[in-house]
């Protein structure tokens, strides 16, 4: 019989895709993840990243570039490494990207990692779809329409009238697993029918909220899930932590909401 061309997320899968410790589990069975994002301009991409980090799953959050001061201001629990990333100590899954600016030097180091590695933002302009081919582990590339449109060097238009295409044939280009985010969000690869996320709300759309679905869904890959996975999982938390942020009624939210809302999602769909 042939494959479902898409599939729409529910609670229960997702339920079935969160890591949960066991009595064997250490900080690093667990997972470690890497996040190399912000600048001396955007340093508050570095926390909201972080933030997201820390409450997808991953035993610890190791974060690499120049915000630290203001990351450990916020959460203590973070383990900072200045140096290039394959300097930093073990790390199971990556995270590149939010508030990057012009700092590509990271770049390479994190491709040639075999480890998954989340690119976002910024970090997606760095990128050619030779290189993330070349790439030994998965890639996860999380642009909303306007970056997926740099990627497939069209505009942003022709990306919003055909999301499913675009994403279709972004991870075909890239061989690569693909989170389109948008009013829907997409997750695409090359074999899977698209996954749907339908828990997001016209409240993410507020700065800073992609930085915690990339922490998020990288510490999701750190804990073991593969690529689609994470990115259908870590959309679908997400979504529901802006709900639960914006309450019953709607209003407004910041991003640092929605990551504090995270653990709430999580329960409600663990339960
Ligand atoms: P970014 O574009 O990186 O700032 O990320 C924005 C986040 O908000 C992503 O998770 C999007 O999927 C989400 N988002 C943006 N606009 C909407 C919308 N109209 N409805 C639902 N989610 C949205
Ligand atoms: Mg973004």
């Amino acid at each position: 019989t042939a494959e479902p061309a898409a599939e729409a997320l529910q609670h229960v899968d997702v339920a079935r895709l969160l890591p949960l410790p066991s009595a064997e589990s250490d900080k690093y069975r667990r997972g470690v993840v890497g996040v190399v994002a912000g600048s001396a301009r955007y340093p508050g991409a570095a926390v909201l990243a972080v933030a997201g980090a820390l409450r997808g799953g991953a035993g610890a959050v190791r974060y690499v570039g120049p915000a630290a001061d203001a990351v450990l201001a916020r959460f203590p629990e973070t383990l900072v490494h200045a140096g290039p990333p394959h300097r930093a100590g073990r790390v199971q899954a990556w995270v590149i990207g939010p508030g990057l600016g012009d700092e590509a030097d990271a770049m390479e180091d994190v491709l040639a990692a075999e480890a998954p590695v989340l690119v976002d933002a910024d970090g997606l302009r760095f990128l050619t779809p030779e290189r993330v081919r070349a790439r030994t582990a998965g890639t996860l590339l999380t642009p909303h329409a306007g970056e997926a449109a740099a990627l497939l060097g069209g505009d942003r238009a022709a990306v919003e009238a055909g999301r499913w295409r675009a994403v279709r044939e972004l991870a075909a280009a890239f061989g690569a697993t693909v989170l389109l985010k948008g009013s829907t969000t997409l997750v695409a690869d090359a074999a899977s029918p698209v996954r749907v996320n339908p828990t997001g709300t016209g409240w993410l759309a507020t700065a800073g909220s992609g930085d915690v679905l990339s922490g998020l869904t990288g510490s999701l890959l750190a804990a073991g899930l593969p690529a689609r996975d994470a990115a259908a999982a870590g959309a679908y938390l997400h979504g529901l932590a802006a709900r639960f942020a914006a309450g019953p009624d709607g209003a407004p939210v910041t991003a640092t909401q929605v990551a504090g809302r995270l653990a709430a999602a999580w329960r409600d769909v663990g339960r």
